[in-house]
């Protein structure tokens, strides 16, 4: 995800039409994958944020529009979720653009339009984690911190994080965790262990994972009564099973796109925050690089442990 700034506006009329959302040459954007039209049903209901003009709505399943913008010596390439933004420059539609403050800096807000948003909004939009509740966050990649994050933010008092890796402890302490279980430290099945825990199952799980086996068990690590589980990894690729019981008990099983944030309006108000220093970004910060050493930093990302790094392209202008 990419955060840059405006430089050339063209279909006038359509910004005229739209004149509230006008951009202009020189404005901080961040773009976001899920679109905002402000027109369709989706966009006008406070329900979803979801958008009818979205790619995702278009052709989910290769991550990209089918009307791509880029190609290379006469071929087609995809244009990553409806952005493609490994490119010094891009074109995308404005219905993908969020303006953000002025004085934003971008190598730092630019985590905003992806990873802070699905975790942070997956606590507080989609669970709606309650003050003095208990919660467990499965997978503590930057989108589970952000997770941990949301919970401390909407006042849980038990915050566990779940992760096979105990290198990632330590952050997530730093954005709230209380208690920390790793589930090869256990011989029985994890959701036991956290039922255990909490004297019958927590009122929040939120899975940050895209595994359908965590999603199971964050199912069943909610108390049965009334737990919330809330499936924010994403996978297309595999399915889950539940009992009716699990959620005739009265259980809620549900999941979120982008923490719940409608796309636009999410990221200028969670930028709005960040200035206000309301909200962590530059503590997921562990590394800044430029394009050239893209393939070091991707393959950097996939062996170690997931830090994030934030990467720089110069513009020649
Ligand atoms: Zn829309």
């Amino acid at each position: 995800v990419l955060c840059l700034k405006v430089i050339k506006c063209k279909a006038k009329d359509t910004f005229l039409k739209v004149h509230k959302y006008f951009l202009f040459s020189g404005d901080k954007v961040i773009p976001v994958f899920l679109s905002q039209c402000r027109e369709c049903h989706f966009c006008k209901s406070p329900k979803t944020n979801q958008c009818v003009k979205a790619w995702t709505e278009v052709i989910m399943d290769i991550m990209c529009p089918i009307d791509s913008r880029f190609s290379c010596k006469g071929k087609k390439i995809l244009q990553f979720s409806g952005l493609g933004t490994f490119t010094e420059y891009t074109v995308v539609r404005q219905i993908n653009l969020a303006k953000i403050h002025p004085d934003a800096p971008l190598d730092k807000v630019c985590l905003i339009g992806c990873g802070i948003c699905t975790g942070y909004g997956s606590a507080v939009n989609t669970a709606k984690v309650e003050e003095g509740s208990t919660c467990a966050v499965f997978g503590l990649g930057a989108v589970g911190l952000a997770a941990v994050m949301g919970c401390k933010a909407a006042g849980a008092k038990r915050i566990i994080a779940v992760d096979t890796n105990p290198e990632k402890f330590e952050k997530a302490k730093i954005f709230g965790a209380t208690d920390f279980v790793n589930p090869k430290d256990h011989s029985k099945p994890i959701h036991e262990v956290l039922v255990e825990m909490t004297n019958g199952g927590v009122d929040f799980s939120l899975e940050c994972v895209g595994n359908a086996s965590v999603m199971e068990s964050a199912l069943h690590s909610t108390v049965k009564a009334w737990g919330v589980s809330v499936i924010v990894g994403y996978t297309l690729v595999q399915s889950f099973t539940a009992r009716p019981v699990d959620l005739i008990s009265g259980r809620t099983w549900k999941g979120a796109l982008f923490g719940g944030f409608k796309a636009k309006d999410g990221v200028m108000e969670m930028v709005k925050r960040y200035m206000e220093k309301k909200l962590m970004v530059d503590e997921f910060i562990t590394h800044n690089m430029d394009l050239c050493q893209i393939m070091e930093t991707w393959f950097g990302l996939v062996l170690t442990v997931p830090d994030w790094c934030v990467m720089t392209f110069q513009v020649k202008q």
